[in-house]
């Protein structure tokens, strides 16, 4: 019996070699391009097979999803099923580590020689890095051939640490598996944060076992205006939760892939979706119902009422207990005051603590700044630390809270300068509900009020202006694209508008070295035939036929 398997095997193995033509993995056509790439020549590269197996040399379970989702991965490929195996000689293996040496526990190392292929990384994630880099260095558009990895060493490391991407589900909400082939999406770009916007004025979507009333009358929204932002709607509800188990399984697929969600609810502004649902947190005590047209909405939190504080930490401790994020979004961003200026809860409280225009920051602005700073307090005893859009900063910031710069750069400039971390994502940049092109007229619905953000654009991108000192520098911490989805009705619009625009940002995010626009052009071809064989739909523009 042993000896006919084998001479099965042997005869597979060659009818494979003599009828099947070489495809070659291309390491220069990765995205984001490895930091170095050591060819050698002199030796002969990796022959993939049938037989070849992963070996996984660590015991962290991260390292065996990262073996298993290699194995997924070679299998759309090549169609080969590779077993994986702790342990084994390195002899027609792919070897994996995460033993590296190096303080940026991103970090990873690999190398090619005629017997394996070793990927060694700092940590598990560094690991799954090198995963991705080889994913990519093949052709996804060639298929039935003999697979070859020429001889290589390649070492590479994150120039920022956070690498992010922001998806709103609630002006559309999405299915959880819709959500999950976003997250792969993101792991297909090295992307380690989904900035998850889950609340707005348009629908609420977490779960919260405390306050049952803000799913049941805060997640669907009677109807949605057509067009941008016409006059007419539609008659058709619009909308959708996900229970707890689903966000904490949502959170555990993207963890597999080493991206960290930070979920976000947004306050004390776009609070319709909490609302609804508990009128007595508001100023005017409402009826108040969900919005079926964008914009911002001047009912907003009471910040007079304690009741208020007490509802949101509650919901905060929720949050907390189903996301394990160090970072929680706490928006602050388009907080009309006007109602805080004529309710008696408001001024009594301006009042109690004393707070008195000064110069340009209005009284009501240091309410706001005074309810950021509750909410911070309060996940700070959690271990947690608060982002917020870079309107937190106008009526003075919390104590370590992040700044996130969206009107521009010059949030995240003066927060970095005055020793708070920041995130870039300018809207003049990287917002990807903007135009990618400059004639827009034959491209689906889109956000206008800003200048198109090409790929090369936003490939150009410098977040961390030369005039920085090397301090300064350190705070910003990395970058972020933005899906606001007011006219990305399904993930398949989402994922036209998201890609290859991502690709452009992943760049930004990852690599340091000099950039050359139309050599990332040509590494881009490479890069969409793995969009192809995903099925994720693109646009076209920025990537060349080929
Ligand atoms: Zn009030």
């Amino acid at each position: 019996m042993k000896l006919k398997k084998m001479l099965f095997t042997v005869a597979a193995g060659a009818a494979f070699s003599l009828s099947a033509f070489a495809i070659t993995a291309d390491y220069s056509k990765v995205v984001p391009l490895p930091a170095t790439i050591i060819s050698d020549a002199t030796q002969k590269g990796f022959q993939l097979n049938p037989n070849t197996v992963i070996i996984v040399n660590s015991k962290c379970d991260k390292m065996k999803k990262n073996s298993e989702l290699l194995a997924d991965y070679i299998k759309k490929l090549t169609g080969y099923k590779l077993k994986v195996v702790s342990k084994g000689a390195a002899k027609n293996a792919i070897l994996l580590n995460d033993k590296l040496d190096s303080k940026n526990k991103e970090a990873y190392t690999l190398t090619v020689s005629e017997n394996a292929i070793q990927i060694n990384g700092a940590s598990a994630s560094g690991n799954f890095y090198g995963i991705q880099t080889l994913r990519k260095s093949l052709d996804a558009d060639k298929k039935d051939g003999k697979y070859i990895f020429p001889a290589v060493s390649i070492a590479d490391a994150p120039r920022f640490a956070y690498r992010g991407t922001h998806l709103d589900c609630s002006r559309h909400f999405f299915t959880a598996d819709s959500v999950k082939q976003f997250i792969d999406i993101l792991a297909l770009h090295n992307i380690n944060n989904l900035h998850w916007h889950l609340t707005d004025d348009q629908g609420w979507r977490i779960e919260v076992k405390k306050y049952p009333e803000l799913v049941k009358k805060g997640s669907m929204r009677k109807c949605t205006v057509l067009g941008l932002n016409t006059q007419e709607y539609n008659n058709t509800p619009h909308g959708g939760y996900y229970t707890q188990d689903q966000l904490r399984d949502i959170v555990k697929y993207a963890a597999d892939r080493h991206i960290n969600i930070v979920p976000e609810v947004d306050m004390p502004g776009h609070m319709l979706g909490v609302l609804a649902g508990y009128p007595e947190l508001g100023c005017t005590g409402g009826p108040y119902e969900l919005w079926c047209r964008w914009g911002v909405s001047e009912d907003v939190l009471c910040a007079g009422n304690e009741k208020v504080y007490k509802v949101m930490n509650d919901i905060m401790d929720e949050v907390c207990d189903i996301f394990p994020s160090e970072y929680i979004h706490i928006g602050g961003d388009e907080c009309p005051k006007n109602r805080w200026k004529e309710c008696p809860k408001c001024q009594a409280k301006i009042k109690e603590l004393g707070l008195q225009p000064k110069g340009k920051i209005s009284a009501e602005e240091q309410l706001q700044s005074y309810f950021m700073s509750q909410i911070t307090n309060h996940l700070a005893t959690k271990g947690r630390k608060t982002i917020g859009w870079d309107e937190i900063m106008e009526g003075g910031l919390a104590p370590g809270a992040i700044v996130m710069s969206w009107r521009g750069e010059n949030g995240g400039r003066e927060a970095a300068k005055m020793g708070h971390d920041a995130i870039m994502t300018p809207s003049s940049y990287l917002y990807l509900d903007f135009p990618q092109v400059a004639d827009n007229t034959k491209e689906p619905l889109c956000a206008t009020w800003g200048k198109p953000n090409t790929l090369q654009k936003i490939y150009g991108y410098e977040p961390v202006p030369s005039t920085f000192t090397k301090d300064e520098a350190k705070h910003i911490i990395g970058l972020q694209g933005n899906l606001w989805t007011e006219y990305m009705p399904n993930m398949r619009h989402v994922q036209y508008m998201a890609i290859p625009r991502l690709a452009g940002l992943c760049e930004v995010q990852w690599t340091a070295g000099d950039k050359d626009y139309e050599k990332f052009q040509q590494r881009m071809k490479q890069l969409a035939s793995h969009y192809r064989l995903n099925g994720f739909n693109y646009a076209p523009h920025g990537i060349p036929a080929k």
